[in-house]
């Protein structure tokens, strides 16, 4: 059975079921080793480095999952301002990071959106033409925001769905008016009108998800026809109403937490062979529960690492969820870092491109 869907030129969603629900050593190795064949066919096995500067913890949200969420009143708030932005942006293109992610907790105030406007613009201003590649991941905007940032020079946006499960998406978000899956779909569509490579991607593991679910999300991945997948683990931070259910529901055990990085290698892998040619994003996540889980999202067949540049002074501050690696690190310390580790699995690393997705640059020329 697993032979023959995975010598198959198109899987169909039972097929992608049947992989998600892979337990065997043996056949996972399968798996990935065939994922990894359709990732060296159709992106190469080139990874792609988006040095990613978490700009401010400050959040309108209060996602019952997230560590930053407004009201977790433990963690003291920051704002990095342009000037320091801006000399990390620098470093990233001395260091040849083909580009740079913009992400912050979530705001849609004027000041806010001005900021963004002139760090981008400054961005723009680094090295010679082309410099570098601007993915922003900011939450929900205003499509006229959106299409400022677009005309000033940021060309990709990361927006994640969390799970396309509108029932599992209420019980991830309180219903204060701010939180709805609709909005953030329509959020999604204008970002593509508009232009950018757009990306989403779901929390892997959450409680009372299912592997239906997962499936589902890859569908929506499909019919959303985004560029970009950057998808993780969900990872508890105890000082979440839903960390705190986890821990005391005793699910964030060492067995539970290892199930969650399976399944979420096991999603870059199905999502790798069913829409082959997008960008795949190992996430920091996937460290978080074992010291090589990023390497192991390479294997799987994802081709793009966010190595945090984050000035150090903040990263303990910016912990979206606990066992947050590289906390304690530089931006060179992080680069040296991944870099022996991309090495290690036998890719190389596109230093100083950008590494737009294949998929995109396909469906714009038709
Ligand atoms: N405010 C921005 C950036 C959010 S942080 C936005 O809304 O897009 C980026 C991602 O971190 C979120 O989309 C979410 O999927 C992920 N995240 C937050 N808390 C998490 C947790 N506890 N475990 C795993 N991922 C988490």
């Amino acid at each position: 059975m697993l032979n023959s869907i995975l010598t198959k030129e198109q899987l169909m969603p039972d097929d992608l079921l049947y992989l998600l629900k892979l337990t065997n050593e043996a056949d996972l190795e399968k798996l990935f080793a065939a994922s990894y064949a359709v990732k060296e066919q159709h992106v190469g096995t080139k990874a792609y480095f988006r040095g990613l500067i978490e700009l401010s913890n400050i959040c309108v949200k209060d996602c019952y999952y997230c560590g930053i969420r407004k009201g977790n009143k433990q963690v003291p708030r920051f704002e990095t301002s342009v000037t320091e932005a801006l000399e990390l942006a620098q470093w990233a293109y001395d260091n040849e990071y083909g580009s740079v992610v913009l992400q912050s907790g979530e705001r849609q105030d004027s000041a806010f959106v001005q900021t963004i406007s002139h760090l981008i613009s400054g961005i723009k201003e680094i090295g010679a033409s082309p410099g570098l590649g601007i993915t922003l991941c900011l939450g929900e905007q205003t499509p006229e925001t959106y299409r400022e940032w677009f005309k000033l020079g940021a060309h990709r946006y990361l927006l994640r769905i969390e799970t396309s499960n509108k029932k599992l998406y209420k019980q991830l978000h309180p219903n204060d008016g701010t939180h709805s899956f609709e909005q953030r779909v329509d959020c999604l569509t204008e970002l593509s009108k508009i232009g950018y490579q757009v990306g989403t991607g779901v929390m892997i593991g959450l409680p009372g998800q299912t592997e239906e679910d997962l499936v589902n999300d890859i569908l929506f991945y499909e019919k959303m026809d985004i560029a970009m997948v950057g998808m993780g683990p969900y990872v508890v931070h105890k000082d979440t109403p839903m960390g705190g259910d986890v821990i005391q529901n005793g699910l964030d055990t060492e067995e539970e937490r290892a199930k969650r990085l399976t399944t979420s290698l096991k999603m870059i892998a199905a999502t790798r062979l069913y829409l082959k040619d997008i960008n795949i994003a190992a996430t920091t996540a996937l460290q978080a529960l074992h010291p090589l889980g990023r390497e192991m999202g390479l294997k799987a067949g994802a081709n793009i690492l966010m190595p945090i540049i984050t000035l150090p002074a903040y990263r303990s501050q910016y912990q979206l969820y606990d066992n947050k690696p590289c906390i304690d690190d530089t931006a060179e310390k992080c680069k040296e870092c991944l870099t022996g580790r991309v090495l290690s699995t036998g890719d190389s690393i596109g230093f100083g491109e950008w590494g737009d997705s294949v998929h995109f640059n396909s469906q714009s020329r038709h």
